[in-house]
């Protein structure tokens, strides 16, 4: 059958599909974490409120929901309609729009340490300027990151760990070494550690940066008093201090993590809710800490950055999210039923399970004997999951992500599925 959207034969399952694909794209897929830990491939043919439908015509409920964004659910319609509209007007002209103030104002409005900001169109791209321009202030580069912090993919920020606990290195096959040179890298709240840093390296740190609620190794919240020590620190040392709330912006909180924990840092970077899946970031601060690029000193740039059809995503998401006043209350309720589901389903199935979550985002990880992650058993209760019509990625460290799609019963659905997977699996 010829399928109207590509005009080419649709191949008849997601295994073809998949390799279909590969045929073209290098791998398969344009990000490298999608294809972590695949072992069933899944062929999406569309998606709407918490469901995806795959290339077979199977029906799964998703609780990954493309890694965060889509608070309200997949082809929410009052921002989908606005997004389309825009299209209707023109999307890219390469001038300001008066969207620019209406969408820049609201995040401004709804985000605690935002007076001024400038618009990006990935997390990656948001994130290497805001570091870029946090060492434009301080006139120092070099930058303190933590463990499993993820940044995005740019050469100012991916990082794996050196082995002899030295400076970082570079992320990937084909960085710049020298790159790495000006980070210091720590475990995440590990207070001994930030302090160690700042007694030995303080005068010449530019800026700290970190997910103020770890997202990307599961969920690791910040200890208590954690966030407020970087505060402290940075201000005393004239310092930068990045949050990446790629992930907790208006998704923790109305305004993100630094208004759930009461620590606001001198710069903010913004993504995926912001723009309820459509590809739009920000970065932004006070007036002082953004002046480079009031002046122009500081160089950031796009022809994309910005469009008017993302901005019409701002403000149609954020419009949303501030006319609803339980939101928040609503997805903690809904967070904490999923997260006492599974937890029940992992004690039926007789398995242990890791389980943390702040608000709508939470993680499971199947645990072995020794309480280590069991990462190829917890691969093997994913497929078995997706077998019978759930949805969450293969990896542990990728969260759950819930939306106001969700109801009670898909999530008592979820646990099921879980419960049967979780026994199935070989201990
Ligand atoms: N920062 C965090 C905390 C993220 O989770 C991600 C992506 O998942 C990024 C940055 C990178 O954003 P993008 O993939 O839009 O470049």
């Amino acid at each position: 059958m010829t399928d109207t959207i590509t005009n080419v034969t649709a191949p008849p399952s997601n295994k073809a599909a998949y390799d279909h694909i590969h045929e073209v794209v290098a791998g398969g897929v344009s990000s490298n974490m999608r294809a972590r830990g695949v072992v069933r491939p899944l062929v999406v043919e569309s998606a709407s409120g918490c469901r995806i439908r795959d290339v077979e015509g199977n029906e799964l409920i998703d609780v990954n929901m493309g890694y965060g964004p889509h608070i309200f659910g997949y082809a929410d319609r009052e921002v989908t309609d606005q997004i389309a509209d825009q299209f209707g007007r023109g999307h890219l002209t390469g001038l300001p729009h008066r969207l620019d103030r209406a969408a820049a104002g609201l995040v401004a409005e709804l985000v605690p340490g935002i007076e001024q900001l400038r618009f990006a169109n990935s997390g990656t791209e948001a994130l290497m300027s805001a570091v870029r321009l946090a060492r434009a202030t301080s006139g120092r580069p070099l930058l303190l990151t933590f463990e499993g912090h993820y940044h995005g993919w740019s050469e100012t920020l991916l990082r794996r760990p050196a082995p002899e606990g030295d400076r970082p290195l570079p992320g990937a096959a084909g960085m710049i070494p020298e790159a790495a040179h000006h980070t210091i890298q720590v475990p995440w709240n590990d207070t001994a550690a930030v302090e160690r840093v700042f007694a030995e390296h303080g005068a010449e740190l530019g800026a700290v940066i970190c997910e103020p609620v770890l997202g990307n190794v599961g969920v690791v919240p910040p200890a208590p008093g954690f966030l407020e020590l970087l505060r402290l620190r940075t201000r005393e040392r004239g310092a930068v201090l990045i949050f990446d709330e790629v992930i907790t912006g208006f998704r923790v909180a109305r305004g993100g993590a630094q208004e759930r924990y009461g620590v606001v840092p001198d710069l903010t970077v913004l993504s995926k809710v912001m723009g309820g899946g459509f590809p739009v970031a920000a970065f932004g601060g006070s007036r002082e800490v953004m002046e480079p690029l009031t002046t122009y000193e500081a160089f950031h740039a796009g022809v994309y950055a910005g469009n008017h059809a993302a901005l019409r995503a701002v403000t149609a998401t954020l419009t949303k999210i501030r006319s609803a006043p339980d939101l928040y209350g609503d997805l903690e309720a809904l967070g904490a039923y999923a997260e006492a589901r599974v937890r029940e389903a992992a004690t039926a199935a007789g398995r242990n399970v890791l389980v943390e979550r702040v608000g709508s985002v939470l993680s499971m990880a199947l645990l072995d004997d020794a309480s280590a992650v069991d990462r190829a058993g917890h691969r093997a209760v994913q497929t078995a999951c997706q077998q019978r019509g759930v949805y969450f990625h293969p990896v542990p460290d990728e969260p759950w992500f819930l939306s106001t799609a969700h109801t009670t019963q898909d999530i008592d659905t979820v646990a099921g599925v879980l419960k049967e997977s979780l026994a199935q699996a070989p201990a």
